[in-house]
């Protein structure tokens, strides 16, 4: 069983709090465990929970014509899910899809917008996070219209190496087909390019990373903005 470390916070906004704050909110935040494909918010849904990844990975998707998902947003270790809520916004405007199996910290709404408008720091540090997430956001929007699936698909999976702190994670085509926006026959094309360059092997869902410095070479330049400004916060 996972048991919370009280002194060293594996989600970096918390990490960023100060003690005598994090201390105050760890009682109040429950340990939860989140598997591949559980589905944490839909559009429109009330925020019941605020997540905060540990070791998790969750997607962000837009839903276009009830039945095309896009990915938009990532969140893992550096985030928190359900930022809305800091808004003061109680729905949210996307499905929250568990990407990665894992760990996440995670508040009741009532409690959370308590704590979010008690304390100076966690608001800071939230309206950062929001500003970082609206960079990465915009940034995919742009990424996903003159950017090639391959070089999509190399900065994909570097993000999500970031975040999970993995080299080896699970993946279906039709997951990857949603991430990247393009149909499977795509995907099949772009992960079958990086396995021939010996950069990822891909077998039955699970993908590993084999040459991290080859992906970078092979990644477009989304993958770095984002990475730095994360970085620079
Ligand atoms: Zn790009």
């Amino acid at each position: 069983m996972h048991v919370p470390n009280r002194d060293a916070p594996a989600n970096s906004l918390l990490a960023a709090l100060p003690r005598k704050d994090y201390r105050r909110l760890i009682d109040e935040l429950e340990p939860v465990a989140l598997t591949y494909s559980e589905v944490l918010y839909e559009p429109g849904e009330k925020i019941k929970y605020v997540y905060f990844p540990t070791n998790s990975l969750v997607s962000l998707l837009t839903l276009v014509d009830q039945h095309h998902a896009l990915e938009v947003g990532l969140v893992g270790r550096e985030g928190m899910v359900g930022i809305s809520l800091a808004m003061e916004i109680g729905v949210s405007p996307v499905r929250a899809l568990v990407q990665g199996t894992g760990m996440a910290m995670r508040m009741g709404a009532a409690l959370f917008l308590k704590e979010f408008n008690e304390s100076n720091v966690l608001r800071r540090e939230l309206h950062r996070y929001t500003y970082n997430l609206m960079t990465q956001i915009t940034q995919t929007a742009a990424c996903n219209r003159f950017h090639v699936v391959e070089a999509r698909l190399a900065r994909w999976l570097l993000m999500t190496q970031d975040r999970m702190r993995s080299s080896q994670f699970l993946l279906t085509q039709e997951f990857l087909a949603q991430m990247l926006g393009v149909r499977r026959v795509g995907v099949t094309r772009a992960a079958r390019t990086l396995q021939e360059n010996k950069l990822i092997s891909y077998s039955r869902g699970n993908i590993t990373i084999l040459d991290r410095k080859g992906l970078e070479g092979v990644c477009c330049s989304c993958y770095a903005i984002v990475r730095d400004m994360h970085d620079a916060a």
